[in-house]
């Protein structure tokens, strides 16, 4: 089945209704336009003796679904589902109701749900059609978020469990298991604390993620403050972290203060996190970047020839006339391969060689950071080469200082 995005033709007029009463048709007029606005797919089909059911009535939206030219078509050209077409005719023959679900099929398929219902006129009945696509995936994710969820929290659970009893067990008496156990079973809870701290921030990102944030913030002072935070780790590594950031003033970016702190911090634990010891991690900020189809071109990158990828994971619906504060954090630490892109901000992600032996990582971090840059209604880019490093750039919308017009410059700078 195919679906236009535009109707296959004007809706046809809606029936008239000769009343006696001027009242009651100026109401069967106003409901005949209502069911012309409905957006699920109505129609009306009747059988006349043996013949194929035909389709006597149709709104817009059935229309446009089913790309029915017009009316008087049968039923059998426009929908060959045999589920359906039995179901039409159970209800014409029986007079009982029905209601179905079918997917379309096809590259575009689509979950339907379908009711038939008999009318008042012989050998009549209604049909409606309910596009249901989304709602299926929206349950799905559901389904497979909680599954995830459960399975995260189990694993260091079952470490827990399984030291407990061995420290109940043969190793009672044990001082060095016990004190080698007791230092794991911290790491685990860590671990689980730290996943439950990701899930409700997540959870809350998402609940306000449709109202973008008004105030305004600094992001140089910001992203001095999170590397600041990251040093005794950076010298625990043997890390050099290299910030170019502008002067306070310069970086104004409209957005929640924590939230972006939030961005900033995760995409540097990560660099240090993913980076070899005494590697270099920078930070960039770009205060006048613009985001078009040149910035977004996945084409574009140096690290192609290297066998490296460059990926927007995150763009605003509409972008060409907004201005950007950009904040770039690269590594040069193992990259990723190109084909793990697109997945890095699904929730749980973690790129596969390096899940086992690494605990750390809740594969959260970039799921939260693509939540709160979309509120922003920004834009995020990775760029990464198997064994020479990654970046990430965070695009917010910047905040037009005084002096500054509706005119600010538009010069490009792609990255
Ligand atoms: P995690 O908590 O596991 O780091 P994230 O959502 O922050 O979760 O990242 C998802 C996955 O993306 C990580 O598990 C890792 O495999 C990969 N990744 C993220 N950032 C980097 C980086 N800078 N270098 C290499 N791999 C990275």
């Amino acid at each position: 089945m195919r679906v236009l995005t535009l109707p296959w033709r004007r809706p046809a007029p809606p029936p008239q209704f000769e009343a006696a009463n001027p009242a009651a048709q100026t109401e069967f007029t106003l409901f005949a336009a209502a069911l012309q606005e409905l957006p699920d797919a109505v129609l009306v089909v009747r059988r006349e003796g043996a013949a194929l059911s035909k389709i006597v009535a149709t709104n817009a939206a059935a229309r446009e679904m089913l790309r029915i030219p017009i009316d008087g078509e049968q039923l059998v050209s426009v929908l060959r589902d045999p589920g359906v077409l039995a179901a039409v005719e159970t209800t014409l023959t029986t007079g009982k109701e029905n209601t179905l679900t079918y997917d379309t099929g096809g590259l575009r398929s689509q979950a339907l749900r379908v009711w038939v219902r008999p009318l008042p006129t012989a050998q009549t009945a209604l049909i409606v059609l309910r596009d249901e696509t989304e709602a299926r995936q929206v349950e799905r994710m559901r389904v497979d978020f909680l599954a995830n969820a459960s399975h995260e929290l189990r694993t260091p659970l079952a470490s827990l469990s399984g030291f407990i009893e061995t420290l109940q067990g043969h190793a009672k008496q044990d001082a060095d298991a016990r004190d080698r156990f007791l230092d794991i079973m911290a790491g685990q809870a860590k671990r689980m604390s730290r996943l439950i701290d990701d899930l409700l921030s997540l959870s809350r990102i998402e609940m306000n993620e449709h109202v973008p944030p008004s105030g305004t913030c600094d992001l140089s002072l910001i992203a001095r403050e999170v590397a600041d935070g990251l040093l005794p780790t950076i010298s625990t590594k043997n890390l050099r972290i290299e910030l170019d950031v502008p002067s306070p003033g310069e970086a104004i970016a409209v957005g929640d203060r924590d939230q972006i702190a939030q961005v900033v911090q995760n995409l540097l634990d990560n660099a240090v996190k993913y980076s070899p010891a005494g590697a270099l991690v920078s930070l960039t900020i770009e205060t006048d970047a613009a985001l078009n189809a040149n910035t977004l071109d996945a084409e574009r990158t140096s690290l192609r020839d290297s066998g490296g990828g460059r990926l927007t994971l995150l763009a605003p619906e509409r972008s060409y006339q907004t201005r950007y504060v950009a904040i770039r954090i690269a590594d040069r630490g193992r990259g990723i391969a190109r084909e793990h892109l697109p997945r890095l901000t699904d929730r749980f992600y973690r790129v596969p060689s390096q899940k086992t032996g690494e605990i750390s990582g809740t594969g959260l971090g970039l799921a939260i950071v693509k939540h709160i840059v979309n509120r922003h209604r920004g834009a995020v880019l990775v760029e990464s080469a198997p064994g020479l490093g990654t970046a990430f750039t965070v695009y917010f919308p910047r905040a037009v200082t005084m002096g500054e017009g509706a005119s600010a410059p538009t010069v490009t700078k792609p990255l």
